[in-house]
């Protein structure tokens, strides 16, 4: 079936108007009318071949909800009419060690919601600026949010796990000091479960002018980076940190006020290189430098019960699919507040059937 999409034919291309095909469902397919699909930075990293392998055609969008609009014959955990959501990923070998453990996000053979291999026209996956799309049923999460806050939870679907994921492995909770570096889509989701886990929460920001918005998101105390005595006076402190930062920085200005047998999990993914962190840092105080990557499928189902729970949805800027370029330089700036979403019906009035 053909349906229109919002994508990119070169690196340097904008994102333009296009027509894709989506398969038929198979037997333990669901097929999604999407309703509306986040804006991840690494949507921008990928269309503008910021990191390597990009292909082209290049339909980017993994924070993706929507209504069931059909399924095949053996699906057993979706109905027609039911709000789902899907992620960043759309297939896994199934067989693995991960998958076994529900790990998919660390399978060597998972495929991405888009830039992914398939045997699917035209060779490799197209995510969520569309219309529709077609989901083998173990990758599809149900939402309990209510239904006028669904625009609201697209990010909880890449933004959200995340975050949620790193917090829950290091054990974010009551009597943690927990950092969260960078306050865009990852952050300020970062900052909002963090809290909901009941964590003292510090957000680190280069922007003072987000200051007092921290603290509305839910973090006890914000510091503006490059005040040296604010950063001073936080140091040997933390018992976790999350640094989402979408550029190269220095690491040490965060592994130092890590205490001891603190851990600084990565999740942002720059183009280029940070420095090196100084290895004394670590050294002298059994401190950690990690790296997490998204989340699996059951973590991801927990992540968007436990947010349903706690009335928690990301804070967003509705756009329509035309207005997505002007959104990327918006969000290269770090001028979100805190994450762009694009309402799919403004791809057509009507969805084809
Ligand atoms: P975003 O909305 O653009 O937020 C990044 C934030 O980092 C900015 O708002 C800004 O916050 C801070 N920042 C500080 N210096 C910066 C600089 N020089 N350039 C850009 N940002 C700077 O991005 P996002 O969607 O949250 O994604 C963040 C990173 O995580 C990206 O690299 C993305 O590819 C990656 N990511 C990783 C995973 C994973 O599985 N590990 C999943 C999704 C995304 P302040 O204004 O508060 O300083
Ligand atoms: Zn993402």
């Amino acid at each position: 079936m053909s349906i229109k999409a919002y994508g990119a034919h070169a690196r340097d291309k904008s994102l333009e108007p296009m027509e894709i095909t989506r398969r038929a469902p198979g037997a333990r397919d669901v097929q999604i009318d999407i309703a509306y699909c986040g804006v991840c930075h690494s949507d921008l990293h990928t269309v503008r071949a910021e990191w390597a392998g990009t292909l082209f055609p290049c339909v980017p969008g993994h924070e993706i909800v929507g209504r069931v609009s059909a399924v095949g014959a053996h699906v057993t955990d979706h109905k027609i009419g039911d709000l789902v959501g899907v992620g960043c990923i759309v297939d896994s070998c199934q067989h693995c060690e991960e998958c076994d453990s529900g790990l998919e996000n660390y399978c060597d053979g998972m495929v991405g919601t888009y830039n992914g291999a398939t045997p699917d026209a035209p060779g490799h996956t197209l995510g969520g600026y569309s219309q529709q799309i077609v989901v083998h049923e173990r990758y599809v999460l149900r939402i309990h949010h209510p239904e006028a806050q669904l625009a609201a939870v697209a990010p909880l679907l890449c933004a959200g796990i995340t975050t949620y994921s790193p917090l829950r492995h290091w054990q974010a909770g009551a009597g943690k000091k927990v950092g969260v570096v960078g306050i865009g889509g990852l952050g300020h989701m970062g900052i909002k479960i963090a809290h909901a886990m009941g964590a003292h929460v510090v957000a680190f920001t280069t922007s003072p002018s987000k200051r007092d918005a921290a603290k509305a998101l839910g973090a006890d105390e914000t510091v503006v980076s490059c005040n040296a005595d604010e950063m001073a006076a936080h140091v040997k402190s933390f018992d976790f940190i999350l640094n989402t930062v979408a550029a190269p920085h220095n690491l040490d200005a965060y592994m130092t006020l890590l205490k001891r047998d603190g851990t600084m999990c990565l999740v942002g993914m720059p183009a280029s290189p940070h420095p090196s962190p100084e290895v004394f840092h670590l050294i002298g105080k059994r401190r950690a430098l990690a790296g997490s990557m998204i989340g699996g499928i059951p973590e991801t189902q927990e992540m968007l019960d436990f947010c349903a729970e706690h009335g928690i949805v990301a804070d967003i800027e509705l756009i329509r699919a035309d207005q997505i370029n002007e959104a990327y330089e918006r969000m290269v700036k770090g001028d979100v507040k805190y994450r762009f979403v694009i309402d799919s019906a403004s791809l057509s009035a009507s969805i084809p059937r």
